[in-house]
């Protein structure tokens, strides 16, 4: 069993990648974006809180996120669990230590997914998303085969996320430049870093993402 992180900016490919490690590997995607998301479409009252800090882009209070995982973290998970979007600060790689610890697990490995960040833009700008079972699409990169209908589920509702815009995306870079990506050097120091490319074609990043796996 393997317990990763997988680290990177807005657009690096963080979900797209989790969702092939859960789908190849039996593994348990926990994405704190996903769980603020379903949080504000439920209309709870945290969800509610949330919304207007993370339509802005900026990030959501520690005790939040580090709230959202602690209830997932009950117990260890055959196929180990993959942390995506989270820890962002590095108070929350401290909690999560901790909470790991608790279980009687860690992480194993941290992957940096590293991409240019000109590429960025245009990677969020475009980006859309089948609302029935999750899959990411690009306008320009990797469309819809049919317009409109989900290659995977053939579900035909396409969301945008509401900041995924130019003006959420500054926000969203200096947030991951000021407050997160300081657990580059974190986890380097403890022995845990991996770095892969993420520029690369999907498959090729899924490969590099693979072998660090395997030797893990
Ligand atoms: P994501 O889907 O990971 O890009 O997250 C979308 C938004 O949710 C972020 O821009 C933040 O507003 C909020 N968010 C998600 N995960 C975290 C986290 N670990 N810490 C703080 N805010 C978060």
């Amino acid at each position: 069993m393997v317990n990763i992180i997988l680290l990177g900016p807005p657009g690096a490919g963080k979900g797209t990648q989790a969702k092939r490690l859960v789908d190849e590997r039996d593994m348990v995607q926990l994405s704190t974006g996903d769980m603020l998301r379903a949080a504000r479409s439920s209309g709870t009252e945290m969800g509610k809180r949330v919304a207007a800090v993370m339509d802005r882009g900026n990030l959501v209070t520690d005790d939040i996120v580090i709230g959202l995982i602690e209830e997932q973290l009950v117990h260890p998970h055959g196929g180990g669990f993959i942390f995506d979007g989270f820890p962002r600060t590095l108070k929350q790689a401290d909690a999560l230590g901790d909470l790991m610890a608790r279980i009687g697990q860690n992480i194993d490995v941290v992957l940096e997914i590293r991409v240019d960040d000109e590429a960025l833009k245009h990677r969020i700008v475009g980006r859309y998303t089948c609302g029935t079972c999750g899959a990411v699409y690009h306008d320009e990169n990797h469309p819809t085969r049919v317009p409109g209908v989900c290659d995977n589920c053939g579900g035909t509702t396409m969301k945008r996320r509401a900041d995924d815009t130019e003006e959420a995306l500054k926000t969203r870079m200096l947030a991951y430049y000021r407050d997160t990506s300081p657990l580059i050097g974190y986890y380097y120091a403890k022995g845990k870093l991996a770095t892969v490319d993420g520029l690369a074609e999907m498959d090729t990043v899924a490969a590099a993402i693979a072998k660090v796996l395997d030797r893990t």
